[in-house]
């Protein structure tokens, strides 16, 4: 997916460094979507957790859109044009529909429910991903991982996982990234990371074990739960500062409620993030947005897209602004 507002802020992004504290005392800040279009004259809109003022990283999850379920009828579906991408990989997560992807490593995937999609756009990729004519709904999220300092000029990659789902007691969880309830993706990062799909049954309640060195965001999709002592309602995201070793999920509608749990130890790197790059300045950020208007080798070509590119949008002509996610204390 692509960052399509048309004037999309440079955001300069670090994580402040907090105290350790007990899992009894885990605090849970809910965390709002804003809804934003993905483009066109019929936009499809989405659910737009991360980055925000309040937040801008959970681990390195820098990025989270949420969307549908969708008639594409209504919304016109997902039709995103070539793009490029830089030190950042996407992960696509989908719950309903299908969605072609190609991109300039070649790569013709479809991504489909239950399957997860990671897309590493290191030194530069581009791609595009358009819902497929058979789908009728859309309903999925959309995910970029901030790749560190040592790996951010990594080569293009494409890596896809279905995991298979593992019951525990109250719930269903898809191990996409990272480990949780004795299910572990084979999947690699350059990062630790948790990126988990968990449906618990109506009226439910599951506890998971957690590395205390994680931060985690539990984005809920249908029901209401509960997550520690904070009811966290669809479309919210809820964070939990590291240091719980454990997380208590409650259902608390009648029907079964889904959720997408994510997390990792603080990203403490300083990063800039502008339109669909990640860098660590200001210049990295017209490098990669000169290359791309110049359709440099840096990102390639796709073979077999039907239709131009999105132009890269006009960089802001305002002097950046240094972000932080705030102290906590
Ligand atoms: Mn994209």
């Amino acid at each position: 997916m692509s960052n399509v507002e048309t004037e999309p802020a440079e955001l300069r992004c670090g994580t402040a460094v907090e105290e350790s504290r007990s899992a009894e005392g885990a605090r849970v800040e809910v965390l709002s979507a804003r809804e934003v279009p993905l483009g066109g004259p019929r936009a499809m809109r989405v659910r737009r957790t991360l980055p925000q003022r309040a937040r801008t990283l959970i681990g390195a999850w820098c990025f989270a859109d949420h969307y549908g379920p969708g008639e594409v009828a209504a919304t016109g579906g997902m039709n995103v044009p070539p793009h490029p991408h830089t030190g950042l990989q996407t992960v696509s997560w989908l719950f309903r529909g299908e969605i072609e992807h190609r991109d300039t490593l070649g790569t013709h995937a479809l991504v489909r429910p239950g399957e997860m999609n990671l897309m590493t756009g290191g030194h530069g990729i581009a791609h595009s991903e358009v819902s497929t004519p058979d789908t009728t709904v859309l309903h999925g999220v959309q995910l970029w991982v901030a790749l560190p300092e040592r790996h951010r000029n990594a080569d293009r990659d494409f890596q896809h996982h279905v995991p298979e789902p593992v019951r525990v007691d109250g719930a269903e969880v898809r191990v996409f990234l990272g480990s949780l309830a004795g299910s572990t993706s084979p999947v690699r990062s350059f990062t630790p990371l948790l990126g988990a799909e968990i449906t618990v049954e109506a009226r439910g309640e599951v506890t998971f074990s957690v590395d205390p060195a994680f931060e985690h965001g539990l984005l809920v999709d249908s029901g209401d739960v509960r997550l520690a002592d904070t009811l966290l309602r669809p479309a919210e995201l809820g964070y939990v500062p590291r240091g719980a070793g454990n997380l208590t999920l409650a259902n608390e509608s009648d029907a079964p409620a889904r959720t997408v749990l994510l997390g990792g130890p603080p990203f403490e790197e300083e990063i800039v993030m502008w339109w669909n790059f990640i860098g660590r300045s200001h210049d990295d950020i017209v490098k990669a947005r000169e290359a791309w208007e110049a359709s440099s080798d840096r990102f390639g070509v796709i073979e077999g897209f039907p239709g131009g590119r999105l132009p890269a949008p006009a960089l802001p002509n305002a002097v950046i602004t240094p972000r932080r996610n705030p102290p906590r204390g």
